[in-house]
């Protein structure tokens, strides 16, 4: 549990804030360059985004948030009567809260992300994201944290290098494992957008989930640089909406310092750490510039 600030964070005065209907005192909209919004959950301590593309035809929601609230409305009234498909950048339970209002989701296939659609998610296995600290300025009007869950939900495969039209627009799928097995980006050359996931974005990068591999990691940020080599602006789904994309290549840089620090050679120059226990696992968090990596301690 991090949730510290009592105040909204100060990088949402950089966008332009839509004034929206359906908000339920919850959700915050910014508008993006290149037509897409970002729906933002900033009072819960995952300051989760979720991004709605628009198209001429079709509109893509790329992950349904937390499900503490319904983001249906809101999809459908910034949508503008464009019919919205679903697709998860991952099966974490932070960003596919209200997938079963979106059946079937677009995802790619893996036994965690099969298992998430098939079983859904039970309030007890979401830990302390239920916690009332988690929550700034409390619970969502209405919302009972002890009858929380999400339900299962039908999903649709998707694999690397699918392209996904939306009429005058096309997203191009590309497969990133690392921070989970089946995280996946979402490329718009012509807008020059690369959508990240929780792959990359400017906060810690977790990089110690049990199918986590560092050398794996690092090489899905090197993959999608080449396969988004017009990508300008990285979009990203927890904190700070935007980054520049030279960040892929400094965090693939980072990676590969820590395995040559974590390895007997060592490195040779020396990165702020620190060590704690979350999930009772010591972890060790190492910062760089404007993110960190988190590993498991050895
Ligand atoms: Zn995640």
């Amino acid at each position: 549990m991090k949730w510290s600030e009592s105040s909204p964070r100060a990088y949402y005065k950089n966008y332009e804030r839509v004034d929206v209907k359906n908000d339920q005192g919850w959700f915050e909209v910014y508008e993006l360059p290149g037509e897409v919004f970002a729906i933002c959950e900033p009072r819960h301590f995952q300051e989760v985004n979720s991004y709605l593309i628009l198209g001429r035809e079709k509109a893509l929601l790329f992950d349904t948030g937390l499900g503490f609230c319904n983001i249906k409305p809101l999809v459908e009234e910034l949508a503008g009567g464009r019919s919205v498909a679903a697709v998860n950048s991952h099966c974490h339970a932070d960003h596919i809260g209200n997938n079963w209002r979106f059946e079937p989701v677009l995802a790619f296939s893996t036994e965690a992300s099969r298992q998430a659609a098939r079983c859904g998610r039970r309030g007890e296995q979401l830990g302390d994201q239920l916690k009332e600290e988690a929550f700034r300025g409390g619970y969502p009007e209405g919302f009972l944290p002890e009858e929380f869950q999400i339900p299962p939900y039908r999903t649709e495969e998707t694999v690397e290098g699918d392209r996904i039209d939306l009429g005058g627009r096309t997203l191009q799928v590309i497969h990133t494992p690392g921070h989970s097995e089946d995280s996946i980006m979402l490329y718009d050359g012509a807008h020059r957008i690369l959508f990240t996931g929780d792959t990359f974005y400017l906060a810690a990068l977790y990089a110690h989930f049990d199918e986590a591999d560092l050398p794996r990691y690092r090489r899905s940020l090197l993959h999608a640089r080449e396969a988004a080599p017009e990508a300008e602006r990285l979009y990203c789904s927890h904190n700070e909406l935007s980054a520049g994309v030279e960040k892929l290549t400094e965090a693939a840089g980072a990676m590969e310092w820590i395995t040559s620090a974590e390895s007997e050679s060592g490195a040779e120059t020396e990165v702020p750490s620190r060590v704690f226990t979350e999930g009772g696992k010591r972890l060790i968090e190492y910062f760089f510039d404007g993110f960190s990596v988190v590993r498991q301690a050895r």
